[in-house]
């Protein structure tokens, strides 16, 4: 192909509908990697409609979706009022009274290629009190709410800090809104009231706002939140329901003042029929209650918040809907679903904003021609597709590995039907102490056994190659990395002083 037909084939005009955080990371991404010279950029949304409001804690990939964009951390802090995260607090998951730290990064020190968690399971059945979060730099510096950026030295657990952020997602949103615009993407505000297909082939041609102005573009990316004004409403895509693996279909969110300086860690505590997130920012703390409307009403859901949030409100509570799922395709025809258009897992650790970024990632290598080749657009989906079922499984396991017995929830949750894929980890780790990982998934063999040892999964083995090390061998192991973590969080400076002197507004 010459390259006169090439440029005649490249896509021209890209509509982004919505301007929540799917929609701001999305023209903020293309508008620094596509430029703005060759393609026109324009996004719409609705003040009317607003946004979903909720979305603020995240995991540590975010951090390579700002430094993509070239952005500068403490700017980002300080506008967003962001602080540090370190992992989850899991309260009352396995059994009431019960906590565990799901930490970001790894466990110990692998020794050749066998991870430490192998030589954990040995050594925590020989007696003795070992507990996971004394091998782990995050979870340890989490209870002590310490806080530093990781050094640059390999050998110690001081440059093995992995971390994340908390923050305002509406000032997030804003800030991109700010980055987006400035690169030459186009804002338009209104209300979009039809959708226009072309007759030959169902792609969409337009979009029509309640004041009559109208939108054509060769791409559409929908980012309009769960309704999918585009993928769903006017494609009928469809939509996977994961209601019964999922059951948590309702939240009620309030933010409070701060009366403690903010914890390097999302608080999730379960309750009766669901959980309740605790987000620590600069300026005041995100609270929510995430709960299935099958097992408990909106107004004892809503007296289970009160009674369990610290500091006054700040604003009224307000009741959030949702589905588990996924749409049946992510990109169906010239229109992609980003962000909870595209589905939804749920809140508890934190992926959303996470696969909006995969989204997008996945959208420029697969970026498409004017011509919308469908093999390209199968594999999308495929690859999409995949990622999603590992993260659900792995929310799924926080569910069914409890021990809970007080509630119908609870009971419901236990004793639930699970997917193949899942009970087959499950078995493998209960019967040979292994955890089955897949290299394309998000969450690694120290998240499966940082939920599955804190929530108290039995495994009835370990790995044979352990026993190469004599018990004498591995206590000492055990025991230096042991004082060598807990050196390193005792010379880290408190999260607080560490917010103050880096990103205070
Ligand atoms: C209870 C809850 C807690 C969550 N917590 C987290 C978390 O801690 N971490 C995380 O990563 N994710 C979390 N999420 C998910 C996260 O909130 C979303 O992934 C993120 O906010 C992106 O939302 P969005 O941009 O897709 O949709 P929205 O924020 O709903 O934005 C939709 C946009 O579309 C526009 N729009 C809609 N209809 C029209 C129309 N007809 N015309 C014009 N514009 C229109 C709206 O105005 C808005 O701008 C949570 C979600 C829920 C429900």
């Amino acid at each position: 192909m010459n390259s006169d037909a090439h440029i005649s084939q490249r896509i021209n005009t890209i509509i982004i509908v919505g301007g929540g955080t799917a929609g701001w990371m999305t023209a903020a991404t293309l508008a620094k990697v596509l430029g703005n010279d060759k393609y026109s950029i324009q996004l719409i949304e609705s003040d009317a409609i607003g946004t979903i409001g909720v979305g603020e804690a995240t995991i540590p990939h975010i951090g390579v979706f700002n430094k993509i964009l070239g952005i500068d951390e403490q700017d980002f802090m300080r506008s967003t009022q962001a602080t540090f995260k370190l992992g989850i607090e899991f309260i009352n998951w396995g059994n009431v009274g019960e906590s565990y730290i799901h930490p970001f990064g790894s466990y110990g020190v692998n020794i050749d290629s066998l991870h430490f968690y192998n030589y954990f399971l040995k050594m925590s059945k020989q007696g003795g009190n070992y507990n996971p979060e004394d091998y782990s730099v995050g979870a340890l510096a989490a209870r002590n709410n310490k806080f530093m950026h990781p050094l640059n030295i390999t050998r110690s657990p001081l440059g093995n800090i992995k971390y994340a952020y908390h923050f305002d997602a509406g000032l997030y949103a804003k800030y991109l809104r700010n980055y987006a615009e400035n690169k030459g993407v186009g804002r338009i505000e209104g209300k979009i009231t039809r959708v226009k297909l072309q007759e030959d082939n169902g792609f969409i041609d337009s979009v029509l706002l309640e004041d009559g102005r109208v939108y054509s573009g060769d791409l559409f990316i929908d980012c309009s939140g769960f309704r999918g004004i585009l993928i769903e409403e006017a494609l009928g895509t469809g939509y996977e329901d994961w209601s019964n693996l999922l059951p948590c279909d309702s939240a009620i969110a309030v933010p409070t003042a701060n009366i403690h300086p903010p914890k390097p860690y999302t608080r999730s505590v379960a309750q009766k029929a669901g959980w309740q997130w605790h987000i620590p920012l600069q300026h005041r703390t995100g609270n929510g209650h995430v709960y299935s409307s099958r097992f408990m009403c909106d107004e004892q859901a809503r007296q289970i918040l009160l009674n369990n949030v610290e500091g006054g409100l700040l604003a009224e509570p307000r009741v959030v809907r949702f589905k588990t799922g996924m749409r049946r395709k992510f990109w169906n025809k010239n229109c992609v679903a980003v962000g909870l258009s595209s589905g939804f897992i749920e809140p508890l650790e934190s992926t959303s904003i996470h696969l909006i970024q995969t989204s997008i990632k996945k959208l420029l290598e697969f970026f498409p021609g004017k011509y919308f080749n469908q093999g390209n657009i199968d594999a999308y989906n495929e690859i999409l597709q995949r990622n999603l079922l590992f993260i659900r499984d792995f929310i799924v396991l926080h569910y069914k590995a409890t021990h809970r017995q007080d509630s119908a929830f609870w009971n419901y949750c236990r004793t639930m039907p699970i997917p193949d894929s899942l009970e087959k980890r499950i078995d493998l780790y209960r019967q040979e102490g292994k955890i089955y990982h897949d290299s394309n998934e998000l969450f690694s063999e120290d998240s499966w056994f940082a939920v599955m040892q804190g929530q108290g999964l039995e495994s009835n083995n370990h790995h044979p190659l352990v026993d190469v090390l004599s018990e004498q061998q591995l206590r000492n192991f055990f025991s230096e990395i042991k004082s060598v973590v807990a050196n390193s969080v005792n010379a880290m400076p408190t999260h607080a002083d560490y917010i103050a002197n880096y990103c205070a507004q």
